[in-house]
């Protein structure tokens, strides 16, 4: 067997290869924990899964109202009973994270109530649904204010900042797990507690949000296991495991996600309605191979920080770091290594391999944003996909793969890439 001729085959030169499998080396014990909590998460699926008794008729299309649609009020059990929550809101209805999100915020905020951020600037298309950016129909227009407590200059929550920004207007908090488009730390699971149990301890009445994207079955345990009252993702993300075509969950209290059920068809209605359109094979399915998947993108955020970090780049998490999401940030510095970044990316794809990836002003964020993906799911962000706003430090964030192997190549791509634009040279890929 000649993987190395394969990898030649596909555009990969032997320097890079060899490059990548010197990193590759010093990662084993790496990839064995990696191994070990996919292990425990997809046993943790499974049990969910065995508790709500899945069986056949649970994968049954409904149309029109959907009542009575025993596909999709199971896999909300078995969502619930994986978080560990009394609730779980899973719908195809809730087009993506931001809708998720949007949903849990709106459901649970009224008029002169006010959110509270005490983790900084909230994700890129969540400024526009609370207002920081003027937008119709955002939570502002609605008479919900909006106060943020930035992060020290170390990256850790400014806990006098935060207990002196509670009031009595202050009603729901929202934790971004992730770092997003930025090149903060993301937090891990531990310190989101500490967070909610400081916040709860000045105002028990709090309701305390995580936007989890792109953190579940990254680590044993998950927001809701330590005190979130909503747990919001996307199914394009790390729970869909790759398989789901669209939606979104939110997990969490009865009293939370019941109001979410409502704000999301409507007053009365709730949870009973919402056909499943027949895509619940795949909602399950793709649960069931979420924690492997998310492995697999793991090793590949792991394989990618110890490439760049070792060629000279700020990496963020370093290579060494312990992984609270999927993403990997690089500081590339340029526009020009941006581009050939996402070209190599998008070279490794399944899908649209051949066309080059170009920078755009995309709805929702505020600089040009380039993004490399060549996806079965449009936009899934899952599947191996690299993206940023180009502005300084022009970063790429690099996350996915729904095999490691892909990831591989697609980092090995990315570095060809570099290579071929006289972005690094040979000398240093030999060093
Ligand atoms: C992706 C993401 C969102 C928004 O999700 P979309 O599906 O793109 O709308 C929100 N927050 C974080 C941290 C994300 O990574």
């Amino acid at each position: 067997m000649n993987t190395e001729k394969m990898y030649k085959e596909v555009g990969i030169s032997h320097e890079v290869y060899a490059f990548g499998e010197k990193i590759l080396a010093g990662l084993r014990e790496r990839f064995e924990e990696i191994d070990r909590r996919a292990e425990y998460n997809q046993t943790k699926v499974l049990d969910a899964m065995q508790k709500n008794r899945v069986n056949a008729t649970c994968f049954a299309a409904t149309t029109g109202y959907g009542y009575d649609d025993v596909g999709r009020t199971t896999l909300e059990k078995v969502y619930a009973s994986c978080f560990h929550t009394e609730a779980a809101l899973v719908r195809p209805q809730i087009t993506c994270g931001t809708h998720a999100l949007t949903v849990a915020l709106s459901a649970n905020l009224l008029p002169g109530d006010e959110l509270l951020s005490p983790v900084g600037r909230p994700y890129d298309t969540l400024e526009e649904v609370i207002g920081i950016r003027p937008s119709p129909c955002s939570l502002m227009e609605y008479g919900v204010t909006y106060r943020q407590v930035d992060l020290l200059p170390d990256g850790s929550f400014d806990y006098d900042g935060i207990a002196a920004a509670i009031n009595e207007k202050t009603k729901v908090v929202t934790i971004q797990r992730s770092k997003g488009y930025q090149t903060r730390p993301s937090f891990s699971v531990k310190q989101i507690g500490e967070l909610i149990a400081f916040v709860k301890k000045i105002k028990p009445s709090l309701i305390c949000m995580v936007d989890n994207c792109y953190g579940e079955f990254v680590e044993e345990i998950e927001p809701s296991d330590v005190g979130a009252d909503m747990t919001v993702g996307s199914l394009i993300k790390n729970p869909g495991g790759g398989l789901a075509p669209v939606g979104g969950y939110i997990c969490g209290t009865e009293e939370c996600v019941s109001r979410c059920a409502f704000r999301l068809s409507a007053p009365g209605l709730g949870q009973e309605v919402g056909a499943n359109l027949g895509i619940m094979p795949a909602l399950y399915q793709g649960f069931f191979f979420a924690p492997t998947v998310v492995a697999g993108a793991l090793k590949g955020a792991v394989f990618a920080a110890n490439i760049y970090e070792r060629l000279g780049y700020h990496v963020v998490p370093t290579g060494s770091e312990s992984r609270h999401d999927i993403i990997q940030a690089v500081e590339l510095g340029s526009r020009e290594a941006m581009v050939a970044f996402c070209a190599g990316i998008q070279a490794a794809a399944p899908v649209d391999s051949y066309v080059t990836p170009e920078p755009w002003a995309m709805p929702g964020y505020d600089a040009e944003v380039i993004m490399a993906a060549g996806a079965f799911v449009q936009g899934s962000s899952i599947e191996l996909s690299a993206d940023g706003p180009i502005r300084e430090p022009y970063a790429v964030y690099f996350q996915g793969g729904l095999t490691w192997y892909h990831a591989k190549m697609g980092i090995l791509m990315s570095l060809q890439k570099m290579v071929d634009a006289g972005l690094v040279s040979i000398d240093k890929l030999q060093a």
